[in-house]
């Protein structure tokens, strides 16, 4: 049987986790196939779309920078359609089609912890990850409110978001801003690169009702400042492996049409991130 190959493509990518989790995945579904890197910048973009239709990939995940790159380039399938972003891609006929799995990333994690619809969140940037951040929470009835460190792009991102409950924007500098919001959010997604050189947003934890979810994007490091901060403070803290292991087995669900093996997955991300 020929193998079956899957690939990340982006930039950078080598310190990736991903090929760890899904081989793990395909080991488990005994399945002859392998999760590869293919590095990748926007001038590639074509030359990947082209490796797609004639067969080199069966499925390719889609990271930074070339999530809404390749989204005008793909017949967009839900959560992709409203967020113009795509990290899953496979071929359907001679087409090629896109969906943005980062919104089972946010979505399965915040219902684990037993997240409640209708409660308010904050989500920290307006970036591509916040728009899959976005649609999970606005699905749940969420009010959500945005703090970016440019203002401006926060509140142009609730409008181009259009979501059903749109709260409050601010700037991320703005202590007094971020106070009143942690004392009364239930959730906070922090969906910026912030912590994964050890810096912090220095957000106010203290404030923070003892039930808030803190939701970290970032999964290296594992703890991130923000993570510390809001488990000192006695918050249920959702760490951003689980949003990679989520993601990826929705991924590979929709390439295999199985249920992913997420146990044998999550066991080799643990391990690929030293996490015991
Ligand atoms: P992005 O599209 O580049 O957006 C980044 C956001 O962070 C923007 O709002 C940006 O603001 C803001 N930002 C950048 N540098 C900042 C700084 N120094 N201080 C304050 N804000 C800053 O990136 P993304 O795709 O949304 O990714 C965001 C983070 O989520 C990354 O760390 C990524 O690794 C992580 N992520 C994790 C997963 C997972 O599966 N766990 C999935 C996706 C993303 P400006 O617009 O002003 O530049």
């Amino acid at each position: 049987m020929a193998l079956i190959n899957y690939a990340l493509v982006g930039s950078p990518i080598e310190h990736s986790p991903s090929p760890a989790m899904h081989n793990a995945a395909f080991e488990t579904l005994k399945m002859n196939a392998e999760y590869r890197l293919r590095s990748a910048d926007e001038e590639a973009a074509e030359l990947v779309l082209a490796e797609i239709r004639h067969g080199k990939w069966s499925g390719i995940n889609i990271t930074t920078p070339l999530k809404t790159v390749f989204a005008p380039m793909v017949q967009l399938q839900g959560h992709a359609v409203r967020a113009n972003a795509v990290n899953t891609l496979w071929r359907y006929g001679s087409e090629v089609h896109g969906a943005l799995t980062d919104v089972d990333g946010v979505m399965l994690p915040l219902q684990e912890v037993g997240f409640e619809e209708k409660k308010s969140a904050l989500i920290l940037g307006a970036g591509g990850a916040a728009r899959a951040a976005a649609i999970a929470l606005d699905n749940l009835g969420t009010k959500i409110h945005v703090a970016a460190r440019n203002p401006h792009k926060a509140n142009e991102f609730l409008n181009l978001m259009e979501v059903q409950n749109p709260g409050t924007t601010g700037a991320l500098k703005d202590k007094e801003f971020l106070q009143k919001l942690i004392a009364s959010v239930g959730c906070v997604i922090q969906a910026t690169p912030i912590g994964l050189n050890g810096e912090s947003h220095q957000l106010p934890w203290e404030a923070a009702k003892p039930n808030l979810v803190a939701f970290d994007m970032i999964y290296k490091p594992v703890e991130t400042p923000f993570l510390k901060g809001a488990a000192d403070a006695g918050c249920t803290t959702i760490a951003g492996w689980k949003m990679l292991l989520a993601q990826g087995a929705a991924s590979l669900k929709i390439w295999t049409g199985r249920e992913a093996p997420v146990d044998a997955m999550e066991n080799a991300l643990k391990a690929e991130l030293g996490i015991k």
